[in-house]
C-alpha cells in the first residue's frame, strides 16, 4: 500500500514521525493501535487519537463492508500446509489466513512441535503449501529450540540458517510484555513480510498471574484484549496466528466429558479454529476440530517423529 501516515485526515508531517517513533509506522499500523495507547505515547489528546485511529480504519475500509466485500475479503484467504496431509485435511488444506487457529491439549501432545512445523511452512513457496513468509515466534514457555527447525527445516529441502533467519523470536516473560511485543509487531510483520504468529502458550502467563477467582473477571478482559490484539493484526496483514492453549484432562474423559480449555469463553469466542489434540496408542495423535464456522467435527491422526509432525504410516 502506497498510502502513508500523512495521507490521514488530521496528521501533519511532525505527529507522522512521533507515531513512526512509537512504531506506528503505517496506516495498518495506526488502525489497529488502541487510541490510549497513541495519546500516552505521544500526549496527543484523548479525542484527537481516537479521530485519526478512526480515519485509518476509514482508510482502510475495515469498518464496515458488505458480505460482496466481506466474501472478497475470504478469497484472499491463505492456507499453511502442517505437513501432515490428515491434518491438512482436518483443516480444510491447511492453517488459514485472517483467523487465529487455536491448538489445545495436555502437556507432551505435540502443540509446540506444530508451531515450531508452522514457522518453517509458512516459508515455503504457495505452490509448495506455504505462503513464501516468515513467522513472528512469541515463546512464554521457554520451549522454542533452533535445533528442531533445522532438523524440520532439511526435511522440506529449506536451508537451515535461511529458515532460522525467517523465524523472528520472541521470548515473553509476562502477561504485559506478552501484549507489549504483540502490540509493536507492525513494524516486524511488515519488514520480514511475516505471515504466521505463532503464540506458544497464549495463557500461561495470564493463569500464573492472575490465579484465584477473584482475578478472573481481570484475566479475562485483558485476555480479550490480547486476543483481539491478534484477530487486528491477522485482519490488517492477512496473516494467520496460531496459539496452543495447554488443557489438563483424563485422556480417558476427555471427548467424553471434554475438559473446557483454560480461557473460559473468552477464548472460545476470539479463536476461529480449535483443535484439540490428544495421545493415542504407540505414539499417535489425535486431532480433532471443534467450534468451526465452515468445517464438520472430524478427527484424524498423526506422529512426532525426528523430523517433525509426520502422517501415520
Ligand atoms: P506442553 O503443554 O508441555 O508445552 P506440548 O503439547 O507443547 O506440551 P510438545 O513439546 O510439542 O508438547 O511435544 C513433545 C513431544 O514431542 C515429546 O513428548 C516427544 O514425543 C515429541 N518429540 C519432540 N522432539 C522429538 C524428536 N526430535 N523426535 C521425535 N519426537 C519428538
Ligand atoms: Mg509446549
Amino acid at each position: 500500500m502506497a498510502a502513508k501516515l500523512e495521507d490521514v485526515k488530521g496528521i501533519g508531517p511532525a505527529l507522522a514521525d512521533k507515531l513512526r517513533s512509537i512504531g506506528v509506522t503505517s496506516i495498518e499500523a495506526l488502525a489497529i493501535t488502541p487510541p490510549s495507547f497513541i495519546s500516552e505515547a505521544t500526549g496527543l489528546n484523548i479525542d484527537r487519537a481516537v479521530k485519526i485511529c478512526q480515519y485509518a480504519r476509514e482508510l482502510l475500509k475495515i469498518n464496515f463492508i458488505s458480505a460482496d466485500e466481506y466474501l472478497q475479503r475470504r478469497l484472499k484467504i491463505g492456507k499453511i500446509t502442517t505437513g501432515c496431509k490428515a491434518l491438512d485435511e482436518l483443516l480444510g488444506g491447511g492453517v488459514e489466513t485472517l483467523a487465529i487457529t487455536e491448538f489445545a491439549g495436555e502437556f507432551g501432545v505435540g502443540k509446540t512441535q506444530l508451531a515450531h512445523q508452522l514457522s518453517v511452512t509458512v516459508q515455503l513457496p504457495r505452490d509448495m503449501g506455504g505462503l513464501g513468509g516468515a513467522a513472528l515466534y512469541v515463546d512464554s514457555e521457554g520451549t522454542f529450540r533452533p535445533e528442531r527447525i533445522l532438523q524440520i527445516a532439511s526435511r522440506f529441502n529449506l536451508d537451515g540458517k535461511e529458515a532460522l533467519k525467517r523465524i523472528i523470536f520472541a521470548r515473553a516473560y509476562n502477561s504485559d510484555h506478552q501484549m507489549l511485543i504483540v502490540s509493536q509487531a507492525s513494524s516486524i510483520i511488515e519488514k520480514y513480510n511475516v505471515k504466521l504468529i505463532v503464540v506458544d502458550s497464549l495463557i500461561g502467563h495470564f493463569r500464573g498471574e492472575y490465579a484465584g477467582r477473584e482475578m478472573l473477571a481481570s484475566r479475562q478482559q485483558k485476555l480479550n484484549r490480547h486476543i483481539h490484539q491478534l484477530l487486528a493484526l491477522a485482519d490488517a496483514y492477512n496473516l494467520a496466528v496460531i496459539v496452543t492453549n495447554q488443557v489438563m484432562a483424563n485422556p480417558a474423559t476427555f471427548f467424553g466429558n471434554p475438559n473446557k480449555p483454560t480461557g473460559g469463553h473468552v477464548l472460545a469466542h476470539g479463536s476461529t479454529y480449535r483443535i484439540w489434540l490428544r495421545k493415542g496408542k504407540a505414539g499417535k495423535r489425535i486431532a480433532k476440530i471443534f467450534d468451526s464456522p465452515v468445517h464438520p467435527e472430524s478427527e484424524c491422526t498423526f506422529m512426532i517423529a525426528e523430523n517433525g509432525i509426520v502422517d501415520v504410516e
